[in-house]
């Protein structure tokens, strides 16, 4: 842990669920014995954010997956950030490898969102992350500098930002980055902030780790200086198993 304030773990629950497997989580997660110094937040999809906010514990604190870039109005099928307020998220992840690679959202579409949000007061998980062959190329850090200055071109302050690093060959794979490998990527991209932002944002900005965690791998990740956190998808769904991710802080 290198970064201030608590270790903080997200899970993203991405396009997964239905009313009824999600109050099983929700029991499942409300059950569960937690460490106390962790931050912990979920992230449902969007229909069944009222859902999880009505019945899961004030423990967990709700993240919404995407948001639209300003005001609400005529942008059919999107959700502003004033609708995730009243539904009580306090975070919403941006700039998820799925929406930057599947939907085709670029560095300046999420860099616009980030600062909404912020604007509102909503906290940012700020994702960022390399292809494989981004990162066969060698070029691992010229991404996850890129995506970075994206974001702080874009955002006024990095006070309520944590920054989730995912490498996109990690995610949902079942290949998890060596513990030596995310560190190698977090304290770069904590170098990258010390000389382009400040080397006070540097020190207090989280900076997690996204990419198949589990259970089994998240102890050894974890004790990793500059790994602040994670974020979960799949091992996410199944609540001991989150629970043990919580957990897992040293
Ligand atoms: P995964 O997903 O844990 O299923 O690899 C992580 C993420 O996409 O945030």
């Amino acid at each position: 842990m290198a970064g201030s304030g608590k270790f903080f773990v997200g899970g993203n629950w991405k396009c997964n669920g239905t009313k009824d497997s999600i109050s099983k989580l929700v029991s499942d997660l409300n059950s569960a014995t937690l460490e106390s110094d962790v931050d912990v937040v979920v992230a449902p999809p969007f229909v069944y954010i009222d859902q999880v906010k009505n019945s899961l514990t004030d423990r967990i604190e709700i993240a919404a997956q995407n948001c639209w870039t300003g005001k609400g109005g005529a942008f059919t099928g999107e959700i502003s950030v004033e609708q995730l307020k009243d539904l009580g998220c306090k975070w919403v992840v941006l700039g998820h490898s799925e929406r930057r690679h599947v939907i085709g959202e670029d560095d300046q579409f999420i860099g616009k969102k980030a600062a909404y949000a912020l604007s509102e007061g909503v906290g940012v998980i700020a994702c960022i992350g390399e292809l494989l062959e981004e990162r066969e190329a060698g070029k691992t850090f010229d991404v996850c500098f890129q995506q970075m200055k994206a974001y702080a071109d874009a955002v006024p302050s990095w006070d309520n930002i944590v920054v989730a690093y995912e490498p996109v060959w990690a995610i949902g794979t079942g290949k998890v980055a060596s513990p030596e490998q995310a560190q190698e990527v977090h304290i770069a991209v904590r170098d990258w902030l010390s000389k382009n932002v400040s080397a006070e944002v540097a020190s207090k900005t989280r900076i997690i780790y996204g990419g198949s965690v589990n259970g089994g791998n998240c102890a050894e990740l974890a004790k990793k200086e500059d790994i602040d956190g994670f974020l979960v998808g799949g091992a996410s769904l199944k609540g001991p198993e989150f629970a043990t991710i919580i957990n897992s802080v040293t």
